[in-house]
Order: structure tokens, then sequence, then C-alpha cells
């Protein structure tokens, strides 16, 4: 297969002219793998293309690509690294519509959103530019006994990264950016249901200079990831993903030696205190609940209404629904598109008929909602329930869909101990006008990302992103300096140069005295 063209073009001497969409091992674009898959436009519930997936032996040909390309990229100097990551900078600016196309074909959300996606993956690699000033090591110059201590970061070798559908480019480019610039090589295992944009990546990666084998693309499923688990050569795991999956990769990855970060499902909730301000705590609701049809692991899925907001904010919210438009992503004027799979629509509608038989108040029905022209798209309109309990499933469970719910409580501590209850706490939001509830509400609350009056707090690229309690397995949040801190060992070196009079052995734990 040619290795000018990663995709477009079929391995297969076929009639069928949709691409088919494999891996990228070694700086070479390969077809192998018995087992395919189709990839749909949302929109239209057309396929697009077919996805090829790795089997052990594909995987074990990206690993050893990586392998070998560790020694030569690790003593590369940081610095010249950086210089890749540059030009891939400026590659990602100059093709960010044509990726941000690729994410709303193969996703299905709005055209806007995928380009902030791709942003939000640039800034990612903006910061990985910075790498010779964030390896710079601690120096103490003569500790004692002509002795010099300093402390570095190295390495670890070959990484793995596992993706989720709702990031198609961004989540890859939490991970690799900053695992290169730490002198790593790389094997990404993207996720299945949209595997264009990580193929659009790798063939800028080349453009832009990177050494063949540093970056290795394989598309697949559990079978590829269960192969990247079991691999000797693979010293470390990144995994954005749900719960279930994260706690296997988590509990496999580290019994095997590995080091791995985990990032899992969540169940975010915005507090409206009595003092917000109802219409942009109602405005925010609207974003955060329904922007990119509830599937990002930062949605909103529950508001918390405090004291005797429920009544005025609920109004406000399925007022605002009606105002919703609709629609294919590409079309120019969709607030919101369809969902990523029918299997998924039937998933999150199944949530719905749970809400209903438990006992919710259904205030707005998205089932049912049909698109003109887009009849076959995977569309499920927005949805309200209020007086939502917390031993409802609706409640419990990660829905990952346009399914907003209303739980009232009396006053600010219910809801602190509400949301520290739950069994997720990735990001989480207050609206209030004030100062020390917010600050009261930022020091309690159990969740990796707090906005105040911010609905979505997702952390700029030079900090670091990540949950608490079951929506992350690990030590690290990932990007940023936590970033730096997983895709390294720390190493301390002392070092001395005797002189002659100096001999003898030293028997006692060396000290100040
Ligand atoms: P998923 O867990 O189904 O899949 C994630 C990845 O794991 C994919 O690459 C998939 O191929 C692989 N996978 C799936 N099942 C597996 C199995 N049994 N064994 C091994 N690998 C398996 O998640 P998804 O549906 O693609 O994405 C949505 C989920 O991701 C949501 O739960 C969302 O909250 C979460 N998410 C979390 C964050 C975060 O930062 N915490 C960010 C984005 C998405």
């Amino acid at each position: 297969m040619s290795n000018a063209s990663p995709f477009g073009t079929r391995a297969d001497a076929t009639a069928d002219a949709r691409p088919l969409l494999g891996h990228w091992i070694g700086g070479r674009f390969d077809a192998s793998g018995t087992r395919r898959d189709s990839v749909f436009d949302p929109a239209t519930g057309a396929v697009v293309a077919e996805t090829v997936f790795a089997d052990r032996d594909c995987v074990g040909r990206a690993v050893a690509a990586a392998n070998a390309a560790f020694p030569a990229w690790s003593e590369t100097s940081p610095l010249k690294r950086s210089r890749v990551l540059f030009e891939l900078k400026a590659l990602l600016e100059r093709d960010r519509d044509d990726l941000a196309a690729t994410v709303t074909r193969e996703h299905g959300k709005v055209f806007s959103d995928a380009q902030g996606e791709i942003q939000r993956g640039i800034e990612v690699v903006e910061f990985a530019c910075g790498i010779p000033q964030l390896l710079k090591g601690q120096f103490s110059d003569n500790i004692g006994g002509g002795i010099d201590n300093w402390s570095i970061r190295q390495p670890l070798g070959v990484c793995a990264g596992i993706t989720p559908f709702n990031f198609p480019a961004m989540v890859p480019l939490w991970m690799f950016p900053v695992a290169i610039a730490c002198g790593n090589t790389f094997v990404l295992k993207p996720s299945e249901r949209v595997p264009g944009a990580s193929l659009k990546l790798a063939a800028l990666l080349e453009e832009a200079g990177l050494p063949a084998g540093v970056v290795n693309i394989v598309q697949g499923d559990r079978e590829a990831v269960d192969a990247l688990l079991g691999h000797p050569d693979v010293e470390a795991i990144s995994f954005v993903g749900s719960t279930p999956v994260a706690e296997h990769i988590y509990s496999r990855g580290s019994a095997a030696g590995k080091r791995v970060q985990a990032l899992a499902g969540a169940k975010n909730h915005l507090v409206v205190m009595p003092d917000a301000d109802l219409d942009q705590a109602a405005d925010a609701l609207i974003g955060a609940g329904y922007g990119s049809a509830g599937e990002r692991c930062m949605a909103i899925s529950v508001a918390v209404a405090v004291g005797a907001t429920g009544d005025a904010l609920v109004d406000r919210v399925r007022e605002r629904i009606g105002r919703l438009k609709i629609g294919d992503g590409m079309s120019g004027d969709a607030d919101m598109g369809p969902l990523v799979t029918a299997a998924h629509r039937q998933r999150v509608a199944g949530y719905i008929e749970d809400g209903v038989r438990e006992g919710a108040e259904l205030v707005v029905d998205g089932r049912g909602l049909e698109i003109e022209g887009r009849e076959e798209g995977f569309f499920l309109g927005p949805t309200l329930f209020d007086r939502v309990t917390p031993s409802m499933r609706i409640y419990r469970e990660e829905i990952f869909g346009p399914v907003l719910s209303v739980v009232r409580v009396p006053d600010l501590a219910a809801a602190v101990e509400l949301i520290n209850a739950h069994e997720l706490g990735n990001g989480v939001a207050c609206y209030t006008g004030d100062g020390r509830t917010a600050r009261n509400f930022a020091r309690r609350i159990r969740a990796g990302m707090v906005g105040i009056n911010v609905p979505i707090p997702v952390p700029m690229a030079f900090h670091s992103f990540g949950g608490w309690k079951r929506s992350l397995f690990g030590d690290h949040h990932i990007y940023g300096e936590e970033g730096v801190r997983f895709y390294t060992r720390y190493k301390s070196v002392m070092q001395r140069w005797p002189d002659a009079s100096s001999k003898g052995p030293e028997f006692t734990m060396p000290t100040h005295k």
C-alpha cells in the first residue's frame, strides 16, 4: 500500500468507493487485519468508510516500530524535538477546517464545535513546543564535600494512547505531543467509530518531519487494546473513555507493571444558588447540557436547583430548548447535531424510558424528533427531567446524551453533600453572586475541575485535565505539567571529582553535622 496515501484508497480491488481506513506503522499505511467495521455519518446514517481492525500481530508490529525509533528519538535534543512540534502546529492551523470537517462527518458534532476541538488540541501542541524549558532539571551546587546534586526527567520508552469517540482529534492531541516532546515514542489506538481524524494527524506528522516510527496508529477495538496491555515493551498507557473500561485498563496495565493514567466517565453537576443570575445559569445549562448532544465528558447532566430556584430555572431552560436548532453539523446554523450511532441513540432513549418509569417529571421529551431531509440520521432531541432523585438510574449513571436532570435541594450544604456522594467527580460548576459561597464550594467539592460561573471548566493546556473518584484511575491528570511528569521518570544524580587526598571507605551515613 502506498506510503503517500494513508486514506482514501482501498487495499482490495472492490468497486466500493468508500475509503478503507487502516493503520499507520513505521511511517507506512497498513491495511492488515481480517475484521472490519463501518464508519457512519451520523447526520445521514450513511456508511462513509470502512475501518480495518488490528490484531495482535499488527499491534506487535506497531510496538516494534515504536521501540526501534526510541533510541534515536530519545537522543534527539529537546530543542530539535520541539521544532518538529512547531511545524506540526503550523500544519494543524493550515488544515484546521479540513480536520474539523472530518470530525463532524464521523462524530456528528456541529462544525464550529469541531473547530473548537481542533483549537484546543493545537494548544497542547503549543504547550509541548516549550519542552526544552519544561525538561530543565534542578541543580544544587556543592551540597557538601565537593559534591553536586541534580535531578533530571528522562523518557519512559514506548507509550500507548487509547482514545474515545467523542473527541476524535483533541484527545489524541492531549497525549502524543507531550509524550514525544519528552522523548518517548507512541502507539495510538483511536476509537473505531471515528478513525479518520487520527490518520489525518498521521499525515501531518509525516509532513512536519517526524521520523518514521515515533508515532504509530492502529485502528481497532478490544483485541488491539488487550494486545497493547499485554505487550512487555509498552511502558505506559494513557486512556480516556468510560469508567468500566478505564478500570479494566488500569488494573490490567498496572498489574503488568506499566504506568497508567485512565481518565473515565462523568456525571457533572451545575449548582444554581438563589443569588445567581438565572438567565445566565439557564444559558449555561443549555450550552453545557446539549452542546455536542451531551457527548462530552465535561457536559453538564445534572442541574442542582438550590432553595426556591427550581420552578423559575426549569421554565427558563424549557423556553430555551424550544429555540434550539438541531440538524446536520455541517449545515452552518445548527446548535446541536445527532448522536454518534443508532445504537447509542437507542441506549440514550432507554434512559429516558427509565426516568419516566422511575417517576421523574419529563418536562421536554426529545424522542421522536425527525429532521427533514435527514430522516435516517441518529438524532434525538434535547430532553429535560425535573424532580429527579439520587436513587434514580438517570441520576446515578452517565447517559452521555442530550438529557438534563434537575435535582432540587434546600441549601448549599445539601448540594455539596449530593455531589460529593456521587461515585464520579470529573467537572462541576456553581452559579452564584456571592464570593464566599463560591470559595466554600470550590474548596469543599470533591471533583477534579471546578467552574465558578463557568459551566465547562476545561483547564488550559498549561494546566492539567482530570477528575477525582471513579472519573480517574491513576495519579496523574493529563497534559500540562502533569503530562510531563507522567511521560518521564525522575532521576537524581550526585557527582564528586575527588582529589588524591580523599581515600578510604566511609561506613557512616553521610550527614551535615
Ligand atoms: P469507551 O470506553 O467505550 O471506549 C474508549 C476506548 O476504549 C475506545 O478506543 C474503545 O475501542 C476502547 N474499548 C472499548 N471497550 C473496550 C474493552 N472492553 N476493552 C478494551 N478496550 C475497549 O468510551 P467511548 O464510548 O468511546 O467514549 C465515551 C466515554 O468516554 C464516556 O464515558 C466519557 O465520559 C468518556 N470520556 C472521558 C473523558 C475524560 O477526560 N474523563 C474525556 C472524553 C470522554
